[in-house]
């Protein structure tokens, strides 16, 4: 079992396709866990984690490599690193938050090797950048299991990621292009390990006299899972693109929040940042528009 010290040191399995790595999974038993940068994995004996008896690699399927864009979609294969994902989304202003949100996390090392896949099924990531970016642009999510491949939207994944990642494969994203501008913004913290303590990820639909008319906000790493902010979306409707505005609007809207307390930064700092960075995220939007 994950989190249970094995006795012996754990195989890896390399398959070279889906079929192989599912099969790998099954014949492994329920310990198993497909392995894709390792950047979490590694850090298991930090966490006060055992490792896993089984890993099963996901590095040489070819097909969880892959980004496709077409005029209606964008779809991102669950081993895209998080530096392949900021250069290809580059210049596609409806996914800036999410190019922002891969350019920026850790560090160019890290970026290098961290998975789009890892980011949203690490359990206990509270700080992941990719998480609150996919849920404002209204990401699908594609898990491949023995029997089934299905989609649900992001949202879902998070509250039954457990279940849903039992013996399967995140396999891929699927984000509609409805040509709305985007933003991420982050705070990280030296003494977080530059992991953000506070992000905010915003997509917003803007009229032709400059105000929103509609938006998805998503806060990550302030509480144990990342979740759209609604009221502050039903708040923002009609607003100008106004920093200070927004910013303020947010203030009086963050009682919803109960900050997660941790080393790096106590609960009520992550939730008190939230306003600068919503007022962050709306001049970024504002410099787009
Ligand atoms: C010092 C440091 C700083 C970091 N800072 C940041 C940061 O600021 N922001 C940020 O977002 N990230 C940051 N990260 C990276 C973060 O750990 C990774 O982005 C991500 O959580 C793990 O990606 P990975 O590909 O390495 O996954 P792995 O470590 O390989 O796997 C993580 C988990 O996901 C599971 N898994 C992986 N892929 C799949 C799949 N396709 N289907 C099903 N299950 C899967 C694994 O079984 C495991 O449980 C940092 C990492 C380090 C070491």
């Amino acid at each position: 079992m994950p989190g249970m010290l094995p006795m012996t040191a754990p195989s890896v399995a390399m398959p070279t396709s889906l079929t192989e790595a599912l099969g790998a999974l099954a014949d492994h038993g329920p310990g198993a866990v497909p392995l894709a940068g390792g950047t979490w994995i590694m850090r298991s004996p930090l966490r006060r984690e055992g490792f896993a008896p089984a890993y099963v690699g996901l590095s040489r399927v070819a097909e969880l490599g892959k980004i496709n864009v077409t005029p209606d979609t964008i779809e991102i294969g669950a081993a895209v690193t998080h530096a392949r994902l900021a250069e290809a989304l580059e210049g596609l202003p409806e996914v800036a938050a999410l190019a922002f949100a891969a350019g920026n996390s850790a560090n160019p090392a890290i970026r290098n090797v961290a998975t789009l896949g890892g980011n949203l099924c690490a359990r206990g990531f509270a700080a992941a950048d990719l998480v609150p970016a996919l849920l404002c642009l209204d990401a699908l999510v594609e898990v491949a299991g023995a029997s089934a491949t299905n989609r649900v939207g992001l949202a879902d994944f998070l509250m039954h990621r457990d279940r849903l990642l039992q013996g399967s494969v995140l396999t891929r994203m699927i984000l509609p292009r409805c040509g709305r501008p985007s933003a991420h913004a982050r705070l990280p913290l030296r003494k977080a390990g530059d992991y953000p303590v506070a992000i905010v990820s915003m997509a917003a639909g803007i009229d032709g006299s400059g105000r929103i008319e509609t938006s998805r906000i998503a806060v990550g790493s302030v509480e144990p899972v990342a979740r759209r902010w609604t009221a502050l979306e039903d708040a923002l409707a009609g607003q100008p693109l106004d920093p200070a505005r927004a910013s303020d609007i947010a203030r009086s809207l963050t009682t919803g929040f109960s900050g997660r307390e941790a080393v790096e930064a106590p609960g009520w700092y992550r939730v008190q940042v939230l306003p600068t960075l919503v007022g962050r995220a709306v001049a970024a939007l504002a410099s787009q528009a």
